[in-house]
């Protein structure tokens, strides 16, 4: 490699630059592989209704695969997919298993109204997106009212009119737009206003600075998603609290009026056998009771 010093404004090739170059293109690699080996997943993380812990809806996980480097979390992968476009033919691919998933899981005894929450990157929202999905909830004789689309701002902020365009269709539609890791950005708030939003889901910073840190930040924190929790409520919007890990953390989420919550407590992600497997063992259990 070559290596030069970053005087009179040069580039600086370092060993760092090429290890990110290899890894990039490595992974570059692994999404095509994926893509044309079917290597890509959707795992279930259950959403559950805060004031009894009962399961109301999963949200679908993307997860690559690979046969030989094992199970490829998304951070890595999306940034890289947005960069090349391939994250439009992922999105398809890992939204045509959840709905499959949704499918399987409604046949199991009291999951009929269960809700199935996917995540959308911007660059999925071309004017196909309504057809395709009305035609895979077809498929497999779901109601779009079951599916919620979760977004992030970063789709809101392109200001795109075909985007919007699109969002509306699927609003109209019967499904449900979520706006997810409600805080972190730079103007949410503006974002209930202006587009069909449904749900709000508070980013799992907030949930975490509940318990953690001193007693003036978590009673700021307490504060703060009171105050997202009024705003939202007033908006006509649910509020589902992401990244709960304790009962404490639960508890607390419950008191100040949180309406659902999802995290490693309730369940982590899972592959769908797993699920359905849980889901009978504690229907079963349920059975054994009332026995
Ligand atoms: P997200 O949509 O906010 O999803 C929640 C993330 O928090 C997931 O990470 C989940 O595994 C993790 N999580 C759930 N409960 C807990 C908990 O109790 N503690 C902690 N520390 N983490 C928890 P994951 O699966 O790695 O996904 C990361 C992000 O990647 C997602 O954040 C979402 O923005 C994006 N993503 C995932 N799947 C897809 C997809 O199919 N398409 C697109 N465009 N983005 C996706
Ligand atoms: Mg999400
Ligand atoms: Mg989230
Ligand atoms: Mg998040």
């Amino acid at each position: 490699a070559r290596k030069r010093d970053g005087k009179n404004g040069m580039l600086v090739f370092d060993a760092s630059m090429l290890d990110t170059a290899r890894e990039r293109h490595e992974m570059e690699q692994n999404i095509e592989a994926g893509l044309k080996e079917d290597w890509f997943e959707a795992y279930l993380q259950p959403i559950v209704d805060l004031s009894d812990g009962r399961i109301a809806g999963f949200e679908a996980l993307m997860r690559l695969n690979h046969p030989d480097k094992g199970i490829l979390p998304p951070a890595r992968i999306i940034g890289i997919a947005e960069e090349t476009g391939t994250i439009a033919r992922i999105g398809e691919r890992v939204l045509e298993k959840a709905i499959g998933h949704l499918a399987r899981l409604t046949q199991l005894e009291g999951t009929e109204t269960t809700y199935l929450a996917v995540n959308f990157s911007p660059l999925q929202f071309e004017q196909t997106l309504p057809h395709k999905l009305a035609a895979l909830l077809l498929k497999h004789h779901i109601s779009p009212a079951r599916i919620v689309i979760e977004i992030t701002e970063a789709v809101l902020m392109l200001d795109n009119p075909d985007v919007h365009a699109v969002l509306k269709q699927l609003s109209e539609f019967g499904c449900r737009i979520a706006l997810d890791d409600f805080g972190t950005g730079y103007s949410s708030l503006s974002y209930l206003n202006r587009f069909p939003v449904d749900i709000v889901k508070v980013d799992q910073s907030f949930t975490r600075s509940l318990t953690t840190g001193t007693a003036d930040i978590r009673r700021k924190s307490r504060m703060l998603i009171k105050g997202i929790r009024t705003i939202s409520h007033q908006m006509g919007c649910t509020v589902v609290a992401e990244g709960i890990e304790t009962k404490e953390q639960w508890e607390l989420l419950r008191k100040l009026g949180l309406d659902f919550g999802q995290g490693y407590l309730f369940s982590r992600p899972m592959p769908i056998e797993n699920m359905l497997l849980m889901l009978e063992m504690e229907s079963e259990a349920k059975v054994t009771t009332r026995a």
